[in-house]
């Protein structure tokens, strides 16, 4: 049975950031950031566009420098995605951004904090009709709001926010995002649920400094998915020590894996091998996951250890392949299609998964010897069951040994 995502969102306010509807009842998009100098305007498309493949809907650039300004003024024409200019310190590099096109910005309120400053931005934000998120971080708040609070707390953060809202609120400028990040996951989770209470602009989400994967992933993950599923956050940004594809990549796998966005992509799934894998279901899984890349496939496949139990473990999948006797065995929703020598196996997987995308779940089951690759299967389930019995690991062997001992 698919169950999908129950979570009710929300309601928040919607903007658009260039040609992407943040909050509200659009889906949660996908954002990163470039790690190329933004002056650097070839490099840094090449990097927007293998982050838009991957699933980036916005693309933050930083714009530290007027080289960076004059850098965004070429890549923002040029670009598939919206482009955000990341501000720190220099409130003039907003204005430069604004100017070279950009399509938001993102200010970091404990480093640009004249209010004169923050007001000027606003105002030209607001005749342009540019969104800006205003980007609390735990790391780097008003040494103000270290003092009064002792430390980077919850509190602390959303009064950052609040404070910069309440210098927009002056200049009527409302196209606003916010994002309360931390490292700390804890920190960062009820820094957003409390800044939920009290605004109903759009939210940012992200954990920032993740560090590397796997850890960054999981910190990410943990402080992203938490909140996505109380129906907070509009949308998300995964920070990691990693290519910034991997970043994309992740945002988009959760929003799927959550049932937040359509799938566009892979499914991979795969058993977690035990006594009875015919094969090295790592080493195939990982072969595959590699040959289906990026491809916009948006099916389940499976890679199962073994034909005695895979095609029924994995009956849900669209497609799978389970290794027996030196075979590969490929079946599609629990039934098997077709048989075809081991090193052959995932380059079939792919050409059956396309085929099936092209022509649907029917038209493949048609184009299968059915009665062949059933035949087959039991031949090999059979004898491997022949072989290794009901017991493969060995359990019952181990239990009586166990049971000698005490
Ligand atoms: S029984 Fe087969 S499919 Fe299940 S975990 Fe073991 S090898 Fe994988």
């Amino acid at each position: 049975m698919e169950v999908s995502s129950s979570v009710a969102r929300k309601q928040t306010r919607q903007i658009s950031v260039g040609d992407v509807l943040v909050g509200g009842d659009a889906p949660v998009s996908i954002q990163s950031m470039t790690i190329t100098k933004t002056a650097d305007v070839e490099g840094t498309l090449q990097q927007i566009y293998a982050l838009a493949a991957a699933g980036a809907d916005i693309v933050r650039c930083t714009c530290n420098e007027i080289e960076a300004a004059e850098g965004l003024a070429r890549i923002v024409p040029r670009s598939p995605v919206p482009i955000i200019a990341d501000i720190h310190h220099q409130y003039k590099m907003a204005m430069a951004a604004m100017e070279a096109g950009v399509d938001g910005l993102r200010l970091n309120p404990g480093n640009i904090r004249r209010p004169e400053h923050i007001k000027a931005v606003a105002a030209e934000a607001k005749d342009r009709n540019i969104p800006i998120r205003i980007g609390v971080n735990a790391g780097s708040l008003d040494p103000k709001l270290y003092e009064k609070y002792g430390s980077a707390t919850p509190e602390a953060m959303v009064e950052s926010a609040q404070t910069e809202m309440a210098y927009f609120d002056e200049v009527g400028f409302d196209l606003i995002k916010i994002s309360v990040k931390a490292s700390s996951v804890p920190l960062m989770v009820e820094a957003y649920r409390q800044l939920s209470e009290v605004t109903d602009h759009p939210l940012h989400l992200g954990v920032t400094e993740a560090g590397p994967p796997p850890a960054g992933l999981i910190k990410a993950t943990a402080g992203i998915a938490t909140l996505l599923l109380e129906g907070i956050g509009d949308t998300i940004r995964y920070s990691l020590t990693a290519d910034p594809v991997e970043e994309a990549r992740a945002g988009r796998q959760l929003l799927e894996a959550l049932g937040l966005r359509e799938r566009k992509n892979v499914d991979l799934i795969a058993c977690p091998s035990c006594g009875r894998a015919e094969v090295d279901v790592i080493k195939v899984a990982n072969e595959a996951m590699e040959a289906f890349g990026d491809r916009k496939l948006p099916l389940q496949i499976a890679v199962m250890g073994c034909v005695v139990n895979g095609p029924g473990e994995a009956r849900d999948a669209d497609i799978g392949i389970a290794a027996g006797n030196k075979r590969g065995h490929l079946f599609i929703k629990g039934q098997n299609v077709a048989v075809v020598p081991e090193d052959e196996m995932v380059d079939q997987l792919v050409e059956w998964a396309e085929f099936i995308n092209e022509h649907g779940i029917d038209a493949a089951l048609e184009r299968a010897d059915l009665d062949k690759a059933r035949r087959e299967a039991e031949k090999d389930r059979a004898k491997l069951l022949d072989e290794q019995g009901d017991d493969a690991n060995h359990a019952n062997e181990k239990i009586v040994q166990i049971r000698s001992k005490v």
